[in-house]
């Protein structure tokens, strides 16, 4: 029996386990289908309070993982499969592994968007990647675009300008939902060629790799094909909240709904992260959300002591 089980080892995550295992409530960890989330997928962290020179996003994750350990976290590989919130205590199952705890934390994160083009899932591992940080160093001295209009997109096209020969920024307006300083550090960078507004009509890859993309025009629908050896879709991320379904409160877009800080609508089960915040989005609002997390099931378990 677990008191503390929490879904997901992003930085909500790690940080509700660094809580809840400084309570000695020896949290177990469910590390999910992207362990270490979002941050493990990323470069530079320069807006992490703590860091002047910045971190890795990896570097982060690994520290934060080692400091829940260190207080008695327990971490096990492995995906949620299904949920049962029905009674205290709760049971979640993880392929052939089944636990049983008395409270839960959802902090499952948020996964990557696809463009929805034919061939795309497909492609990824032959040219189509949504992670920089992963993938960029197989496009040495290549050509390749990034998809996406947001900080994400500005930021994964810097950092890949350090590998590939062009970048192209291929995004559906003229506008970006990215931070200007973000937007000018992109525009400064020579290696990187705007496509803007453009949208990715198909990925090209005769041979099972990717060798370029058609793009047409927003305004005039005109079309034009881009060489080029990879795709970077940078669109922003869905919910991962898929398993709580009819179970807990979400809303259109899967978000789950919070209630006082990280309660649900099922005492026992609080959520933190990305699962629940489509507004704020940060490593440091996820690892705030964590922490709020953690001690609203410390305060849980205190309260219901059966
Ligand atoms: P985002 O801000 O939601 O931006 C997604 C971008 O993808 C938008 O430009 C959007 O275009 C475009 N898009 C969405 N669906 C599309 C589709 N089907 N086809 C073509 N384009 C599509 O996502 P994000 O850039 O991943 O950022 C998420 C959050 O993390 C934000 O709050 C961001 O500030 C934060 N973040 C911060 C940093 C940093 O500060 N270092 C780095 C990365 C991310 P439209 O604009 O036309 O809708």
């Amino acid at each position: 029996m677990q008191n503390v089980l929490i879904i997901g080892s992003g930085c909500a995550g790690l940080t509700a386990a660094i809580y809840a295992a400084r309570a000695n409530l020896c949290p177990l960890v469910l590390d999910g289908h992207e362990p270490g989330g979002q941050l493990s997928l990323t470069t530079h962290v320069e807006n992490f309070p703590g860091f002047p020179e910045g971190i890795l996003g990896p570097e982060l994750i690994e520290n934060m993982r080692k400091q829940a350990q260190r207080f008695g976290a327990e971490f096990k590989a492995g995906t949620v499969t299904e949920v049962d919130l029905t009674k205290r205590p709760f049971r979640v199952i993880a392929g052939k592994d089944v636990y049983e705890t008395r409270t839960i934390i959802v902090a499952a994160g948020a996964s990557a968007r696809l463009l929805g083009l034919k061939g795309e899932r497909e492609l990824i591992g032959h040219g189509v990647s949504t992670c920089a940080t992963c993938d960029g160093y197989f496009f040495r001295g290549k050509p390749i675009a990034v998809v996406g209009g947001g900080d994400t997109a500005m930021e994964e096209a810097n950092f890949l300008s350090r590998y590939a020969s062009r970048v192209y920024l291929i995004h559906r307006r003229q506008e970006f939902r990215a931070s200007k300083i973000m937007v000018d550090r992109a525009k400064a960078n020579e290696k990187i060629e705007f496509i803007t507004p453009f949208v990715v009509e198909e990925i090209l890859a005769p041979q099972g790799l990717v060798s370029g993309v058609r793009v047409r025009e927003a305004q005039n629908g005109k079309t034009r094909e881009i060489d080029l050896d990879g795709v970077f879709v940078a669109i922003g991320h869905n919910p991962n909240s898929i398993l709580f379904r009819g179970k807990l409160e979400m809303d259109e877009n899967g978000y789950l709904i919070s209630r006082n800080g990280s309660l649900t609508s099922i005492p026992g089960v609080f959520i933190a992260g990305d699962v629940q915040d489509h507004r704020y989005r940060q490593a440091v609002t996820a690892a705030g959300s964590g922490c709020m997390a953690a001690m609203d099931a410390e305060k849980f378990l205190e309260e219901h002591k059966d």
